[in-house]
C-alpha cells in the first residue's frame, strides 16, 4: 500500500488495452460502468473556467476485481443489517461500500458482517463521505478535471488518490476509532477545573466534546440556553425540576457561588458548596420552610 503518494507521483501511462480502475485507478479491464461528467474545468491563462457539458457525456471506466471484492464485501454486510437500510435507504449499500473504500484507502483491514450495528452506523457516517472522495473517477465525474486523462493510471492501487481525500479518510477513521472507546472520565485538557461547578472531570469518548472553554459540557449547556452559573447549579440538584415546578419561583439559596469565585472542593461537581446531595437537602430544608 503506497498511500503515502502524492497524486501526480502516483500516475503512470495506461497500458494499451487497459483503462484505469474507477475505483483504486489501477489499469485493468473488464466490464465497463458509465460515470457522468456533468462539466469540466479549462485551464484559462488566469485560473480556470468550468465548461459545461452536453447532455449524457459520460466516461466508461472498467472495475479491478479487488474492487469488485471490496463491494462484494459491503453487500454482505449490508444485507446482515437491516437496521442500517432501514436508517439510510436505497443509500445503505452504497455509502457502505465507499466507507470501505475509505479503510482499504489507508491500509485498514475491512470489517465482516459480524461487525456491531452501532460501529457500521458509525463507520458509514464517519467514513462513506471521505471513502467516496478517494474514488479514481472522481477526476472525471461529476466534474472532469483539467489533467484528468484515462491515458494516465495509479501506479498502485490508490496511489493516485488526492492528498486532501487521502487526509480526509486519515481523520474520519480516527474519529471512528474513537466512536468506539468507552465512555470514561475525561479531565479537562488544561487541568483545570469546571468554572461553574468545579469538576475536574467529565464523562465522555473525547474531550472536545465534554469540555468548552472552562466548562463542562454540563454547566455549557446551561450557558448556551442564556442561563448563569445559578441556574447551572439548580440543574444539577433539580434535574427534572421536581422541586421548581411546585414553587413560583425559584428559592434563593445564600452564599451560592460558581467555582471561580470561591474555589475548594474535591473536584467532583459542586463540591466546593459541599456537594449536589448536601445542597439538595439545603433546597428542600428551604421549600419547607417556606
Ligand atoms: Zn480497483
Ligand atoms: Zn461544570
Amino acid at each position: 500500500m503506497t498511500s503515502t503518494d502524492l497524486s501526480p507521483i502516483g500516475l503512470t501511462a495506461t497500458p494499451d488495452g487497459t483503462l484505469p480502475c474507477a475505483v483504486c485507478g489501477i489499469p485493468t479491464t473488464g466490464s465497463k460502468a458509465k460515470y457522468p461528467v456533468l462539466s469540466r474545468i479549462v485551464p484559462m491563462a488566469s485560473g480556470e473556467r468550468l465548461e459545461e457539458m452536453s447532455a449524457g457525456a459520460g466516461i466508461d471506466l472498467p472495475t479491478c476485481s479487488d474492487c469488485q471484492g471490496i463491494a462484494e464485501q459491503a453487500r454482505t454486510i449490508v444485507s446482515a443489517h437491516r437496521g442500517l437500510v432501514r436508517l439510510l435507504g436505497t443509500v445503505a449499500t452504497w455509502q457502505t461500500t465507499t466507507a470501505l473504500y475509505a479503510l482499504d484507502t489507508i491500509g485498514q483491514p475491512l470489517p465482516g458482517p459480524d461487525i456491531e450495528p452501532h460501529r457500521l452506523g458509525s463507520l458509514v457516517h464517519r467514513l462513506a463521505s471521505p471513502g467516496a472522495g478517494t474514488m479514481y473517477s472522481r477526476r472525471f465525474s461529476p466534474v472532469m478535471l483539467a489533467d484528468a486523462s484515462t491515458k494516465f493510471s495509479a501506479r498502485e492501487r490508490w496511489s493516485a488518490v488526492d492528498p486532501v481525500a487521502l487526509a480526509d479518510c486519515r481523520s474520519g477513521f480516527l474519529d471512528w476509532k474513537a466512536d468506539g472507546r468507552p465512555i470514561r472520565a475525561l479531565a479537562h485538557p488544561g487541568r483545570r477545573r469546571c468554572e461553574w461547578c468545579g469538576t475536574a472531570t467529565f464523562p465522555g469518548r473525547r474531550v472536545s466534546e465534554v469540555w468548552f472553554g472552562d466548562l463542562c459540557a454540563k454547566c455549557h449547556a446551561v450557558q448556551e440556553a442564556g442561563g448563569t452559573s445559578y441556574e447551572a447549579m439548580w440543574e444539577a440538584i433539580d434535574p427534572d425540576r421536581a422541586i421548581r415546578r411546585r414553587r413560583p419561583y425559584v428559592p434563593d439559596i445564600d452564599g451560592v457561588r460558581p467555582y471561580s469565585q470561591s474555589p475548594g472542593g474535591d473536584g467532583t461537581p459542586w463540591s466546593h458548596l459541599g456537594g449536589v446531595l448536601a445542597l439538595h437537602e439545603r433546597v428542600k430544608r428551604l421549600v419547607e420552610a417556606s
